[in-house]
């Protein structure tokens, strides 16, 4: 197995069912995890150095219309409590934001037919005159090519849209017919020939998720190579149909991660807000593992518990963007800072 990982670091992706294998190995051995760890490391701190980068998150709506059946805030989840945060509330956000040292914000929501491209585009422009000097990302779901053009032609700088599974049949098992893996990798085509820096990415450990999905998650990323990666634990959610379906695993998380960053040295690849969840060093340890960015939380605080994508999601401690400082400490006892940058791809 070493020397399939070692092909893989060499730039050559094995076929499926080797890269299936690999993955199986990974996750059940530690020794392979540490291995691709420390190979993960070496290609980030060549990229990076010892620089993380922070990414202030916005919880802009918890209304949605889609019904993904993994997702907390699905539309057919009656117990959520419904919110949506006014243009005032967002630029709130942000100025706190920026008076902390983020120099990026992330809009992230459901998708909410509220958020026209219209009301969307206003928002844009007053962040980014605001605040000239930081990047904003958009992390709002499918829209069409002309909504995603009319947004980045207002300012947007980046947009995340995890694929979820690159296995179509995968893809029918999370989500309601209707949605299709087809129009989540057209958009994905459309954001990138638009000029966003793109995210794509996938939970692990979604229910059917198997070694053999994952390998195609990884040959999709080596192909698209997007600029970001976002890779969580699948985590349940109580009032969702995967109520009773187990979490992902931190150690399954933290080789994929690994893979990723050897796959794609320069990526921006967060260590998650859902690996954070799990294990409570979770964001540390997927630094370890070849991750460089953490998105704390900067949503206003009455609204943080209403954004419950799974259940137990962080939202507090080091994950709260007013307790940066504990963040700084934690990244320091892994020798590593917290960097004051927009930290655009490159
Ligand atoms: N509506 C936007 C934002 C979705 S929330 C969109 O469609 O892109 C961001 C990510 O959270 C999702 O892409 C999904 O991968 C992840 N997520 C949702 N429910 C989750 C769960 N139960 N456990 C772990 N991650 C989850």
């Amino acid at each position: 197995m070493k020397t399939l990982l070692e092909e893989v670091h060499n730039g050559t992706l094995p076929g499926t069912p080797a890269l299936a294998r690999l993955i199986a190995a990974g996750t059940a051995a530690a020794d392979l995890r540490a291995r691709a760890a420390a190979l993960a490391r070496a290609e980030t701190e060549r990229s990076f150095g010892d620089g993380v980068f922070i990414r202030g998150l916005i919880e802009v709506t918890n209304h949605c219309r889609n019904d993904c059946y993994y997702c907390g805030i699905r539309r057919s989840n009656r117990a959520a409590d419904r919110y949506r945060l006014t243009k005032e509330r967002a630029l709130a956000c942000c100025a706190e934001g920026h008076a902390l040292g983020f120099r990026t914000f992330v809009l992230q929501g459901g998708e909410d037919a509220h958020f026209t491209d219209g009301v969307l585009a206003d928002w844009i422009r007053a962040i980014k005159s605001a605040h000239p000097d930081c990047a904003l990302t958009l992390s709002l779901g499918e829209r069409s090519r002309e909504s995603y053009a009319a947004l980045f032609a207002a300012g947007a700088d980046r947009y995340l849209l995890r694929h979820e599974t690159a296995d179509g049949a995968h893809y029918a098992k999370l989500h309601p017919a209707g949605l299709t893996l087809e129009s989540r990798l057209r958009s994905l085509r459309d954001l990138r020939e638009i000029g966003f820096q793109t995210g794509c990415g996938f939970m692990v450990g979604s229910p059917g998720q198997t070694p053999e999905t994952l390998a195609e998650d990884l040959r999709f990323l080596s192909e698209f190579r997007p600029a970001m990666g976002g890779i969580g634990p699948f985590i349940p959610h109580a009032d969702t149909p995967f109520a009773d379906e187990p979490a992902g695993s931190v150690e399954q998380t933290l080789f994929l991660l690994s893979l990723v960053r050897i796959l794609l040295p320069g990526v921006l690849l967060p260590a998650t807000t859902a690996l954070g969840s799990l294990a409570a060093d979770g964001r540390e340890r997927g630094i370890l593992a070849g991750a460089n960015i953490v998105m704390p939380n900067l949503s206003p605080r009455d609204v943080r518990e209403k954004y419950m994508l799974y259940n137990n999601k962080l939202s507090s401690a080091a994950e709260a963007a007013e307790n940066l400082a504990d963040l700084e400490r934690r990244l320091q006892g892994i020798g590593r800072r917290i960097v004051v940058s927009r930290g655009d791809a490159h």
